[in-house]
């Protein structure tokens, strides 16, 4: 199966480097993100192993316009016909296909050498239209209601999704990674607001975490994430 469920409900299809994942709705389903050009194929296998047609996505929430999350959002909308919610920050870059904000790599000696072999940011990806912006605290009605919270230090407009069913599930995007353990993602644009946006996604209530990178935390994710950070803020 291409497609995990992490919660019910709720499912991550790996596609490549970069998880995506779709949320059940009676009011339609929602994708989060859509992975690097060349894509949307996997997510439309994944969806059909669900059995579902493509016309059940309603929704397509960009956590951010980074290549491996929105590089395959113009061929996932055509196939579905989904509205794309995206930051207000990220949108033009979303609806260009380019222009992609430099980053530095997050602190580490592997992580910088990864960051090296790994980030590029110098593509162009095939543009899509954004019918929605999302802002800080926005509540989307979709999927019975969605949190989106912004946390710009990876991202200018890098939004994490919350959703409050199953005790909490939150869609960290690249705020952090589960890769190798909880830790940073590969690149910032800011790493001092990065450590900011991971105060910020402690204090909220969930229990369940997933990544754009790593294997989702099932279990007490927010008190990780308070435990983990805490710490990271004080060296
Ligand atoms: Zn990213
Ligand atoms: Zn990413």
């Amino acid at each position: 199966m291409a497609v995990q469920q992490v919660v019910p409900g709720v499912h991550m299809i790996a596609v490549g480097p970069v998880n995506t994942f779709l949320i059940e709705s009676n009011d339609g389903w929602a994708l989060i993100d859509t992975g690097l050009p060349g894509s949307a194929d996997r997510i439309l296998k994944a969806i059909a192993e669900l059995g579902k047609p493509p016309s059940a996505i309603r929704y397509i929430l960009l956590t951010h316009a980074h290549p491996d999350h929105i590089g395959s959002l113009a061929a996932a909308k055509k196939a579905t016909g989904a509205v794309a919610y995206i930051h207000s920050a990220d949108a033009p870059i979303a609806a260009a296909g380019k222009g992609f904000r430099p980053m530095k790599a997050a602190p580490g000696l592997l992580t910088g050498i990864l960051f090296r072999l790994f980030v590029r940011l110098d593509r162009v990806v095939e543009p899509a239209p954004i019918e929605h912006r999302v802002e800080d605290g926005e509540r989307l009605p979709i999927a019975g209601g969605l949190t989106g919270i912004h946390v710009p230090g990876h991202c200018a407009g890098q939004v994490a999704f919350l959703w409050p069913q199953h005790g909490g599930v939150l869609f960290a995007a690249d705020a952090c990674s589960n890769m190798r353990g909880l830790g940073w993602s590969l690149g910032y644009e800011s790493i001092e607001q990065g450590k900011r946006d991971l105060s910020k996604l402690g204090a909220f209530d969930f229990q369940v975490a997933c990544f754009g990178h790593g294997k989702p935390i099932l279990e007490n994710a927010a008190r990780k994430f308070r435990e983990k950070w805490a710490v990271a803020s004080a060296v």
